[in-house]
Formats: structure tokens, C-alpha cells, sequence
């Protein structure tokens, strides 16, 4: 059995005050919370996942292929970007994803599970192989005073071949 590992990471900035647009975290939208700022619905914990399973497939998604999707197609969901990066898998599976999140707000801790029932419906595996932590950051950096959101994903992937 051979294996690779990929990581990933994506930042965004918070939508301005009033902003009507939803916050949606691994495919799970947060009610109550500010969105993120970006084209698309600006999902960074799917962004990060999506340049992690880049980082296993050697085809950029994020960036060449999504801006054409949401600009020329107005494929602004990011699941669909995230799939497009698994058709790049070739005879690899993933067989273990585990993401880090860094953020002020929201609290993520009652969503958690939320995230990777989602996280784990989307890619096709168990929920014991989906890792999820978050931190507030203690205020130190952009993320941790607020200002928007950071996500680091490192996806672990097979091949029988
Ligand atoms: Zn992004």
C-alpha cells in the first residue's frame, strides 16, 4: 500500500457589519454569524480541505479551476470545488482528513460535530476518520482578534496499487 499526505490552508476576512451573507463551514451554515468575504460562499474549512486534497492530487483547484466556476458558471458552493479536486485522487483514497481551525468568533464548539457529520458525508468516510479542532487564537493574530477566519486541513490518502 502506498500513501501520500497533503495540507492545505485558507484564510478569509469577515463580511462588513450588516452584510447579509451566511457563514458556511465545511459545508454546514453557522446561523446568527457574519459571513466571510470572497466570491464564493467563502467556505474556508472546505478551501483548506480542498488544497489539501490538491496537495495529494498535484492539480491546483482552488484559484484556476473555482475562479472559473464561480465567475463563467456562478458555481459559488464550494462542495463543488472540494469534488473537483477528488476527481484528481487517481487510484488514491483519502483515508483520514484532520482540520484546524483558528477563529475569535464564532465559538465552533457547538457546531463541531455538525461540521464533520458534514465533513464526512462529503468525502465519503467514516466520522472517526474526520478530525476537527478550533482554537480562538487568544487574540494574537488577525483570526484571533476577530477579523476572520483561518483553516489548516492535512488529509492522509491510499493506494492499493
Ligand atoms: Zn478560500
Amino acid at each position: 500500500m502506498r500513501i501520500k499526505c497533503g495540507i492545505g490552508q485558507d484564510s478569509h476576512r469577515f463580511e462588513p457589519e450588516g452584510s447579509q451573507k451566511a457563514l458556511v463551514m465545511g459545508g454546514v451554515a453557522i446561523p446568527g454569524e457574519l459571513g466571510l468575504a470572497g466570491n464564493s460562499d467563502a467556505d474556508v474549512v472546505l478551501h483548506a480541505l480542498t488544497n489539501a486534497v490538491s496537495g495529494v492530487g498535484g492539480v491546483t483547484i482552488l484559484g484556476p479551476v473555482s475562479d472559473r466556476m464561480c465567475l463563467d458558471e456562478g458555481i459559488t458552493d464550494s462542495r463543488e470545488y472540494l469534488k473537483k479536486a477528488l476527481e484528481t485522487l487517481g487510484d488514491y483514497s483519502l483515508t483520514h482528513v484532520s482540520i484546524s481551525v483558528e477563529c475569535a468568533r464564532p465559538k465552533l464548539l457547538p457546531h463541531v460535530q455538525s461540521i464533520r457529520s458534514s465533513l464526512a458525508r462529503l468525502l465519503g468516510l467514516d466520522l472517526s476518520c474526520i478530525g476537527f479542532t478550533a482554537t480562538s487564537g487568544e487574540g494574537l493574530t488577525a483570526f484571533g482578534k476577530g477579523e476572520g477566519v483561518q483553516a489548516i486541513a492535512i488529509v492522509t490518502a491510499a493506494s492499493d496499487g
